[in-house]
């Protein structure tokens, strides 16, 4: 399904213009539209490397690593002590993200996790500066409580993908499989919103991103 978030032209403009110089990155890039793996646009994961360079987060949890690609991303925005924790369910993908993240130099800065980050978020050490959360959508509220938990105040959490190819914004029909996510997303949009220890920004670019800062 088409993203109906923008016009059809400013979004093909900023993929354009946004893409990745970087051969390492670029090269992921194509990897993923070959096999459809639904990495963040580079628009959004342009956002994400900026909030990151802007807060100087020390440590990053991502949920959600895919092949690595917003996991190298948000690694290079950190100081020399910084680090990211980064959880992938599947297992496959994981080693793939291994590959590139050796590629790029950094295993030594990036700890990647392999579990259900429902399971993983209830044992990690430590409190986190920037959160991004990029997997599961139908579990985002489900997740929301343990990553609120996990983050610092003045620290930043980003959702990608919370505005579902426009979906959750859409008045009338929505196809049934879809409807669950879409149902779910209105609800952890709720719950970010009427959060009182939260600041939350709604970005309509790439598929929806959102920006909620930990008072
Ligand atoms: N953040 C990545 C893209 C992540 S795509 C990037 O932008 O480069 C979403 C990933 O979340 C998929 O690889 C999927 O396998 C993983 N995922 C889905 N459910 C999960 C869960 N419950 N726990 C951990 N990872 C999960
Ligand atoms: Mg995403």
């Amino acid at each position: 399904m088409e993203n109906e978030i923008t016009y059809p032209y400013i979004q093909s403009f900023l993929f354009e213009i946004m893409k990745s110089s970087d051969p390492l990155l670029a090269e992921m890039e194509k990897y993923a539209a070959k096999r459809y793996i639904p990495i963040i646009q580079p628009e959004s994961s342009r956002l994400l490397e900026t909030l990151s360079m802007l807060i100087k987060p020390r440590r990053i949890l991502e949920v959600g690593t895919a092949i690595g690609y917003s996991s190298i991303i948000l690694a290079r925005t950190l100081g020399s002590s910084g680090a990211v924790d980064t959880i992938e369910i599947d297992e496959d993908i994981a080693k793939i993200a291994r590959e590139y993240i050796k590629r790029a130099g950094l295993e030594n800065v990036i700890r990647l996790i392999i579990g259900d980050a429902a399971e993983v978020l209830q044992c990690l050490g430590g409190m986190y500066d920037l959160i991004f959360l990029d997997a599961a959508k139908g579990k985002y509220p489900e997740f929301f409580s343990f990553c609120f938990g996990l983050l610092n105040r003045g620290g930043l959490l980003i959702t990608d993908n919370i505005l579902y190819k426009g979906m959750v914004a859409k008045q009338g029909f929505i196809e049934h499989k879809h409807r669950t996510i879409t149902v779910r997303l209105k609800e952890f949009i709720n719950e970010l919103l009427s959060n009182k220890e939260l600041l939350t920004s709604i970005i309509p670019i790439g598929d929806g991103v959102a920006v909620s800062y930990k008072y």
